[in-house]
């Protein structure tokens, strides 16, 4: 269901030419109708930027909490209702544990666990996850239900996690580009990201056939049975297996343009770009809250120099309470 406003629908070939101006910390959804191709393009700056900064993170975990960030978005963006997508690992890598949390209709707050001692084993983003699982937690409020969605991480990308998830449970082709880079200008460092979800969505149902990514356990001798895939799929594939990091991640490059470069042979329609913004939901209200929820001994063993102090984790706000605020009882 789409809400109340019709989605604008441009065709970048016919309508008019892909616009050259790059939109930052947006979701540009898109359509190749020829194909039976939908899909969403994430390109982030300064709200990445701002979620990493304020952790200090060393690069290699600065990189992959931006990949599970846009892979967020990239999923996230597509729920039409006031609710909450929740992405977050926990594996044995060095990073333990990561968290996105995006609340629609566009805001954006994560962080990560590791341990700097370990950082140096693990060559990519598989890596530093480790083995554990993947879950996708879709909340929408507390009278209404939780859906969890979980896919088993091996030591492969986040990339591949997605694929897995797709081609399992929710059996709809797909293929995920995540991609996030360091850019240096007049002597700043920032953040940059870009995302591709491209996913096959024919009306006829039996065009859903996809080659298996893995031959599972059949017993030794087993014919497996060599699966064809829809030619749209194949062609669509090829396409997306083009785009390099470096185009996902131009800050010169519109979406609108790498959109075009993509798949302008088959024609490609644009609909309205999707904001992000990167924004804590924590509150001095909210953490007080927390607090009274702790046991009376918890509080009192929070009390350091007659004050209690409380971080958040994800926007690395601090938060100070008198020992009388935070309702403990001194003899
Ligand atoms: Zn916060």
């Amino acid at each position: 269901m789409t809400g109340s406003s019709p989605d604008t629908n441009i065709n970048l070939d016919t309508s008019r030419m892909p616009s050259a101006v790059p939109v930052d910390d947006a979701v540009l959804p898109f359509e190749v109708a020829a194909l039976d191709l939908r899909g969403r393009l994430t390109r982030m700056g300064p709200a990445l930027d701002d979620i990493l900064t304020k952790h200090a993170y060393p690069a290699p975990v600065g990189k992959l909490l931006g990949e599970a960030i846009v892979l967020t978005t990239l999923l996230g963006t597509s729920l039409k209702f006031d609710g909450r997508f929740i992405l977050q690992t926990q594996t044995d890598g060095p990073v333990s544990f990561l968290v996105v949390d995006f609340q629609a209709p566009d805001r954006l707050r994560a962080y990560a666990r590791y341990d700097e001692a370990r950082l140096a084993e693990a060559k990519d983003s598989g890596g530093l996850l480790g083995k554990g699982h993947l879950a996708m937690t879709i909340d929408q409020g507390a009278d209404m239900s939780r859906y969890q969605g979980l896919v088993a991480l091996t030591g492969g990308s986040l990339e591949e996690a997605a694929h897995e998830y797709f081609l399992r449970s929710e059996q709809i082709p797909t293929r995920v580009r995540l991609a996030v880079g360091e850019e240096w200008s007049g002597g700043k460092h920032r953040w940059r990201a870009g995302g591709l979800l491209t996913q096959f969505l024919p009306k006829a149902p039996e065009r859903l056939r996809q080659a298996d990514l893995h031959p599972g356990d059949a017993p030794e001798g087993t014919e497996l049975h060599a699966v064809e895939e829809d030619e749209a799929w194949v062609e669509g594939q090829s396409l997306v297996a083009t785009v390099e990091d470096v185009e996902l991640i131009d800050p010169a490059l519109s979406g609108e343009r790498l959109l075009y470069r993509l798949f302008h042979e088959r024609g490609v329609r644009v609909f309205d770009l999707v904001p992000l913004q990167a924004r804590c939901s924590c509150s001095r209200d909210a953490v007080a809250n927390m607090l009274k929820s702790f046991s009376a001994q918890d509080r009192a063993d929070m009390v350091k120099d007659d004050k209690v102090v409380v971080t958040c984790e994800f926007c690395s706000s601090v938060y100070q309470f008198t020992p009388h605020e935070a309702g403990v009882t001194e003899n």
